[in-house]
């Protein structure tokens, strides 16, 4: 076997950025095709309309970034991103009741995605070490059904098509991937496929905050209740940087979502505490209300094929998009990103080794969608179309109720809450959730009784001009 040179990513967004750093350490060249032009700055671009949208980056996904790109860190809060503490720096209602604001065990950044995406971005084309294709798509796979030997692309607008030869081609080309037609163009059958969609939709639109919030106000979340059987409605208003909120309202199939201005305000006075209608109250609109509709959790499973094709992967969002209400896709993409450089590290591409590295990649998936699509069927009109046996076997409703026991113990006990976000954060695996010391701990009554009121500290709620609503202070345990 010649030793594989030359990687080709498909897609320069956040997989396919991740993927060809990583690249970078295990081939001779990498080349990235992007259908946009890549903006050298923190700037929206079409092909990736959900940056309109709120976006955290969990801890476990930022401490991959930090390993493959020291700095980043740094480079974000200097920047404005925020470091929010789970669940220190967070009110949050959950469909339980008010969380306790335990001292903080994981984190989140929050900022705006063309600045998340811009800090990652620079360090990794500054290298210099990638060739970047931009304003160029891809529109077909090269090869036969046993190997891909490159990629059909062409500059768009109205460009002939080119050949780039590779011995390795990542499809990361995010919720929009074409890998289906081109797989069915090389002979292959369709791929395994599951999705579980709970019609999420999106509505999101900037506040210029009020000027005490810039530091130290927390971040606001509102989530709906899935036992009401009602459709889900949801708010949150998350800091961003330049002394930003970014306001997100969010709902399951059958609620009606705010696309227009004037009905924004209405939609959060409905949600099931006022807080985010009170706080879009005392911020001033930076723009218009952008809509999403792309929140569907949705997974293929290439390991699966009887016939893999060598020299084909599969990342990010091509390989499984989640409902982004629970903030996993990027996340997920980095350790996607990191399983691929461990795999090359320990036995390079080798024969068959695609196939074995694809694996790889949809192990660091099955969490997040199993999370997000138990949460998901608990909602009414939620269309269920997997076959997950763990979503749809004779054992799902006693893994919802348990769910729901976990969550309603997690918001009231410091030890049951720290592991649930380890778990959640996707720095622990599902699995920390099945130990004997979790299951003691649940089993034991240390929590603390409901909370009437958002935990808001003392002071917190006047720094943004509004009166505490209850004795202040409650629920704040740090
Ligand atoms: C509304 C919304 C909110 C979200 N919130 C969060 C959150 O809070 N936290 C979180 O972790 N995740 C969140 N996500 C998920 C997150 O956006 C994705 O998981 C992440 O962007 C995946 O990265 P990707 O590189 O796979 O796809 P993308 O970032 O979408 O990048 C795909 C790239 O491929 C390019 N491309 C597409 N087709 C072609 C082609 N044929 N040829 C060349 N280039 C092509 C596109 O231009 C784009 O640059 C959210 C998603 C949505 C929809």
């Amino acid at each position: 076997m010649t030793r594989p040179t030359r990687a080709i990513v498909l897609g320069g967004g956040w997989a396919g950025m991740l993927t060809a750093h990583v690249l970078t350490r295990h081939m001779e060249s990498v080349t990235v095709v992007e259908r946009d032009v890549l903006p050298d700055g923190p700037r929206h671009r079409k092909g990736q309309p959900q940056a309109r949208h709120v976006h955290i980056l969990w801890s476990s996904g930022a401490r991959i970034v930090e390993d493959l790109l020291p700095g980043t860190g740094d480079r974000l809060l200097a920047a404005g991103a925020r470091s929010i503490g789970f669940h220190s720096d967070l009110v949050t209602l959950t469909a339980s009741g008010w969380q306790y604001r335990f001292p903080a065990t994981q984190f989140a950044v929050m900022c705006t995605r063309p600045l998340l995406d811009w800090v990652v971005r620079e360090p990794i084309l500054a290298a210099g070490r990638i060739e970047l294709r931009e304003r160029t798509e891809a529109v077909e796979l090269v090869g036969d059904r046993t190997r891909v030997t490159g990629v059909r692309v062409r500059e768009v607008p109205g460009g002939e098509p080119e050949l780039l030869e590779a011995d390795l081609v990542v499809d990361a080309t995010g919720r929009a991937s074409r890998l289906g037609p081109w797989l069915s163009a090389l002979g292959l059958p369709a791929v395994p496929e599951d999705v579980v969609d709970a019609g999420i939709a999106y509505a999101t639109r900037l506040y210029q905050a009020p000027e005490g919030a810039t530091t130290g106000f927390p971040a606001v979340n509102v989530a709906a209740d899935h036992l009401t059987k009602q459709p889900g409605r949801f708010g949150v208003v998350y800091p961003v940087e330049d002394g930003r909120w970014m306001v997100t309202l969010s709902c399951t199939r059958g609620a009606d979502l705010p696309t227009r201005e004037e009905d924004f305000a209405s939609f959060a006075q409905r949600l099931r505490h006022p807080i985010v209608s009170d706080l879009i109250g005392v911020a001033e609109p930076l723009g218009p209300v952008f809509g999403s509709h792309a929140g569907a959790n949705r997974r293929l499973y290439p390991e699966r094929m009887a016939e893999w094709p060598e020299g084909l992967l599969i990342t990010g969002d091509s390989l499984a998009a989640f409902n982004p209400i629970y903030g996993h896709g990027m996340s997920a993409a980095a350790r996607g990103a990191a399983a691929l450089d461990q795999e090359l590290r320990r036995a390079g591409i080798g024969s068959a080794g695609t196939r074995r590295i694809q694996r790889a990649l949809s192990e660091v998936v099955d969490d997040p969608w199993i999370m997000a699509g138990l949460k998901d069927i608990a909602y009414v009109n939620c269309r269920n179309l997997s076959k997950d046996p763990r979503l749809t076997g004779p054992d799902t409703a006693e893994r919802l109720k348990f769910s729901d026991f976990i969550s309603n113990k997690s918001i009231r006990s410091p030890q049951v809450c720290e592991i649930v976000t380890s778990v959640l954060s996707l720095d622990a695996p599902q699995t920390a959730m099945g130990s004997t010391r979790f299951l003691s701990l649940l089993m034991k009554d240390t929590s603390h009784p409901d909370l009437a009121e958002p935990p808001f500290r003392p002071g917190e709620l006047e720094l943004v001009g509004l009166t505490s609503p209850s004795p202040a202070g409650r629920g704040v345990l740090d």
